[in-house]
Parts: C-alpha cells; structure tokens; sequence
C-alpha cells in the first residue's frame, strides 16, 4: 500500500508574512488522521521560516531547486547539503519552468536527481509533455526518455527513496487538466516502464500528478490506482483549497 503525498509548490510567490499566515493556516487545517504525506515546498529565502514552523507538525519541508554541484564556486546556487542543514527532506526536480525557462537538460536533471538522493533528500522528478507533443502522439516516448536519463544515471533502485510526478506541460497552470483517464493511462504507462526494470521499486514508488489540481477535481485524479497524490502549484497558496486536496487524498 502506497501511503500518498501532496506537495505544494509555492514557485516564486510570498512574502515572510504571507508564508506565515498561509503555513499556520494548514498547519492548524490539517487533520492528524489523514494519512497523506504533506510536503510545503517554499522559495529558497523563505525555508528556514517554514522549517521552524513546521517543528512538531505532521508536514514535511520541500524546496524547488537544487544544485547539482557540491560546495565551490557556483555563485548564486544552493546545494543538496545546505538544504538538508536548513531542514529540507524533499527538493523538486526537473520542473517543466525549469526544464523550459532555464534550459535544464534531461541530463541536468539526472545529475540533480543524483546530488539530491546523494545529499540525503527525496528528489520528486517531473516529467510531463507539451501540448504539441500529446498532439503529435508522444507522449508516452517523451515522458519515457525524461525518465530513462534518470534511470540511467542513477540506476533504477534509487526510486526507492525517490518520488516521480507527471506534470502535463499544457495543464500547469491553464486551468485544465488531464482528465483521470488520460492521467492513469501515462501513470500507469510510467509504472510498467520502471516495473520492466524492477517490479518491487515499480509497487512501491509514489507517482503524484499535477497541472491544475484543485479541490474540485482531486478526487477523481486521485481514485485512479496509479496516482499516488499530487503536486499541486497554484492551488497550494490558498490554505482552504489546499487543504480540501490533502483531504481528497486520505
Ligand atoms: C506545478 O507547478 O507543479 C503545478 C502543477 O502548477 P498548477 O497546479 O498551478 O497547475
């Protein structure tokens, strides 16, 4: 039984009193009972004031971005150690923003992927495609060759302590979303392509969705047997809509 997660990625929104009133919000919302892993993923300036809020709580602390270098002459990065010293247990990677507005490579992504995993954080890939790609056919082959450059840097036994997102280009942020049918079809399609390389970590490995995800549509996202909670972006900065998603999922 995989035990599901909702992650909120806040992107580049907030300030110290807007986090502050929005994590006290969910923090004081959520319910002991649900059984969901709940991770607030906060801009790098902002993570040391979530962690501290999130003392003694039921969440977890996530951040965006990751370095794929260690320590050193990187002006302006922030690495897999420093982010595990400030509290942080999760670190999206491979976001669709960044793969397209910072040009991060498949094999950028790898090796962040791998710095993270070596760093002792939970790295949650993204892989998604264009509106143009679905309607060419591909999407099946795009999102298998963002996973495959992973699976090939780090070997497929690292989705043990990983946790993969399919994230359809077209639905983040627009308003629409997958249906649930199209959704499991590429869950399901990305289960069997790690299953046909290990059918243990293949059962285990949570694999969340995102793109528009609100309280109005989780429910149905998330009684598909292949989705394994979401990765909610806009959604996440309105404590009562978040909540009600984290609720849809157990
Ligand atoms: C995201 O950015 O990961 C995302 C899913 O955004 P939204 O929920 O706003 O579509």
């Amino acid at each position: 039984m995989r035990t599901p997660v909702v992650a909120g990625n806040w992107k580049m929104n907030g300030t110290q009193a807007s986090v502050q009133a929005l994590v006290e919000a969910i923090r004081t919302g959520a319910d002991a009972q649900w059984k969901s892993a709940i991770v607030l993923c906060s801009p790098f300036p902002y993570l040391q004031l979530v962690a501290d809020m999130l003392v003694s709580s039921r969440m977890a602390l996530g951040a965006q971005n990751v370095s794929e270098f260690g320590a050193g002459a990187y002006t302006g990065e922030v690495s897999a150690s420093m982010l595990q010293d400030c509290g942080v247990q999760y670190v999206i990677v491979g976001h669709s923003e960044r793969r397209a507005l910072f040009a991060e490579t498949d094999a950028q992504v790898a090796d962040k992927f791998a710095t993270a995993i070596a760093g002792g954080l939970t790295p949650i890939l993204c892989v998604g495609e264009t509106l143009s790609e679905r309607e060419q056919g591909k999407t099946l082959s795009v999102v298998e060759t963002q996973l495959a450059a992973v699976i090939e840097r780090v070997g497929v036994e690292s989705f043990a302590k990983a946790i993969l997102a399919y994230e359809p280009v077209w639905a983040i942020g627009t308003g629409l979303t997958a249906t649930p049918e199209q959704a499991q079809e590429v869950h399901g399609a990305l289960r069997e392509m790690i299953a046909s390389r290990s059918s243990d970590i293949a059962s285990g490995v949570r694999i969340l969705y995102g793109g528009s995800v609100k309280a109005a549509n989780a429910g149905s996202l998330f009684a598909c047997p292949d989705i394994d909670g979401g990765l909610i972006g806009g959604a996440s900065l309105d404590a009562t809509e978040f909540l009600a998603i984290c609720q849809a999922a157990g």
